[in-house]
C-alpha cells in the first residue's frame, strides 16, 4: 500500500482544478457549461513569439541552457525590470524557471526550515499555503476586509509578524479578488516591516499588466527602495502575454537567495525548456502593443460582469482595480432554498448550484481562504459572459 510522505498531509488536490474537471465531464455529457473558474486567458499567444520558438528550434537551441534561464533571457528579464518597475538587476540577481509557480516554491525551498512563518493576505491564491507547507513553513494567514478592498492594513501585518516569521507575501494585482496596492499602500505596508528586519518580502507581479482605469502599477522594491535588499520580485509571461502553456516565470532579488534558489532547481528540474526561453524573451523586449490591447478587452469583460452581478438582488461586488477575477459577495443568498429543497449553507452549496441549475461554473471563495464568494474569472469572450451573467441571474431569483 502506498504511505504518502507526512509533508503531504495538509495538501489538497486544488479545488479548482476539481471544479473545472468536474465542468468539463458535465460538458463531455451534453450540457452546455460555461466555465469561469481558469485563471488563464482566452487569447493566442502572440504570432511574433510563435515565430521566435520555431526559429529556434530551426537553429538547434534545443539544448540545456544554464541552470536558471540563458544570458539572453536574463538580459531580456533585466531590461524589462528597468522599463517597467524602474528596477536595476545584475545578471546575477535574476532567476528563471519553468513558470512563476516554480520561483515561488524554489524560494521557499530555499529559505524555509520546518516551523519558519509566512505572512499571507488572504483570500490569497490556493497554490501559496500548500507550497509553503510542502516546504516544511507554516502560512500564516491574515484576513482582510472587504471594506479594505481585501487589502492588507499595516496593522493586521504588525500583528501577524513573530519572532519565525521569514516572509510576507504579497500579490498585486491579486488573484482571486483583482484588488492591487498603490504605491502609498506599500509605503505603509514598508514602515512596518523597517520595524522587523528579519522579514523578508515576496512580492508576486503575474498580474501587472491587467490593471485599469489608468492606474499605475506599483511593486514594492521600487516603491519602498529600503527592501530591495530583501525584497524578491516575482513575475511571468503567462498572464501578460498569453503564454501559460509555455511555462516560463522569472525574479529578481538578491545574490544569495538567487544562487540558493537555482540549487534547488538544479535538483528539479534544471533548466526551463529552452524553446520556451526563446519564446519568453521575444515577449518582452519586442511590441508590446498586445498588452494594451488585451487589457481595454479585459476592462470591458469587467464593467460588464460587475454590473450584471450588481443587478441581482443578493449578491454584490466592488469593482477590481485589475487581474482579470471578479471576487463576488453571496452572503446575501446563503441560506436560502434551491427548487429542489437543498438549503444553500455555504460558498460552495452556492457554486454548486450554480453549476447544476445553471451549468456555469465558478469557485467558491473559501477555496481562497475567504468564505461568503465567490470567484469568476472573466477570460472569455463577452458573449460567454453575459449568457453566464443571464444564468446566474436566474439561478438566483429561483431561490426561496
Ligand atoms: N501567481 C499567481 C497569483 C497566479 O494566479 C498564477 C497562476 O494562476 C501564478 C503565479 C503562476 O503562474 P505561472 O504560469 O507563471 O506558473
Amino acid at each position: 500500500v502506498f504511505r504518502p510522505a507526512a509533508r503531504l498531509a495538509s495538501i489538497e488536490v486544488s479545488e479548482i482544478l476539481r471544479i473545472t474537471a468536474e465542468a468539463s465531464a458535465r460538458k463531455r455529457a451534453g450540457r452546455p457549461v460555461i466555465v469561469l473558474g481558469a485563471g488563464e486567458p482566452d487569447f493566442d499567444t502572440p504570432e511574433p513569439v510563435k515565430t521566435a520558438a520555431a526559429r529556434a528550434m530551426r537553429e538547434g537551441r534545443t539544448k540545456y541552457t544554464i541552470l536558471d534561464g540563458a544570458p539572453e533571457l536574463k538580459a531580456a528579464v533585466r531590461e524589462k525590470f528597468r522599463r517597467d518597475n524602474g528596477l536595476d538587476y545584475a545578471l546575477d540577481e535574476i532567476t528563471c524557471g519553468t513558470g512563476a509557480k516554480q520561483v515561488l516554491y524554489n524560494a521557499f525551498m530555499a529559505s524555509l526550515d520546518p516551523g519558519d512563518e509566512v505572512v499571507i493576505p488572504a483570500p490569497f491564491w490556493t497554490s501559496y499555503a500548500d507550497i509553503v507547507a510542502i516546504c516544511g513553513g507554516v502560512p500564516i494567514i491574515v484576513p482582510c476586509a472587504e471594506t479594505d478592498g481585501f487589502r492588507l492594513t499595516p496593522q493586521a501585518l504588525e500583528r501577524a509578524i513573530g519572532p519565525r516569521t521569514r516572509w510576507l507575501l504579497l500579490n498585486s494585482p491579486s488573484n482571486p479578488t483583482g484588488s492591487a496596492y498603490t504605491a502609498d499602500d506599500l509605503v505603509g505596508l514598508a514602515e512596518v516591516l523597517d520595524r522587523h528586519p528579519h522579514v523578508w518580502l515576496m512580492s508576486d507581479d503575474m498580474y501587472e499588466h491587467i490593471l485599469y482605469d489608468g492606474r499605475r502599477f506599483a511593486t514594492p522594491a521600487s516603491a519602498a527602495p529600503q527592501l530591495r535588499l530583501r525584497t524578491l520580485t516575482v513575475n511571468g509571461v503567462s498572464k501578460a502575454y498569453a503564454m501559460t502553456g509555455w511555462r516560463i516565470g522569472y525574479g529578481a532579488g538578491p545574490k544569495a537567495l538567487i544562487q540558493a534558489m537555482a540549487t534547488v532547481q538544479s535538483q528539479s528540474t534544471s533548466c526551463p525548456s529552452s524553446i520556451s526561453q526563446a519564446a519568453a524573451l521575444e515577449a518582452l523586449v519586442g511590441d508590446q502593443a498586445s498588452i494594451s490591447d488585451r487589457r481595454v478587452a479585459f476592462q470591458r469583460r469587467r464593467d460588464l460582469v460587475v454590473e450584471a452581478l450588481n443587478a441581482m438582488p443578493g449578491l454584490s461586488c466592488r469593482r477590481p482595480e485589475g487581474a482579470f477575477y471578479t471576487f463576488a459577495n453571496c452572503a446575501g443568498l446563503l441560506g436560502r432554498t434551491t427548487p429542489d429543497g437543498t438549503v444553500l449553507e455555504d460558498d460552495r452549496a452556492f457554486c454548486r448550484h450554480l453549476l447544476e441549475s445553471a451549468d456555469v461554473a465558478v469557485v467558491p471563495g473559501s477555496c481562497f481562504g475567504l468564505a461568503g464568494f465567490f470567484r469568476i474569472s472573466y477570460a472569455t469572450s463577452e458573449a460567454e459572459l453575459t449568457e453566464a451573467c443571464g444564468r446566474i441571474r436566474t439561478a438566483c431569483a429561483a431561490l426561496a
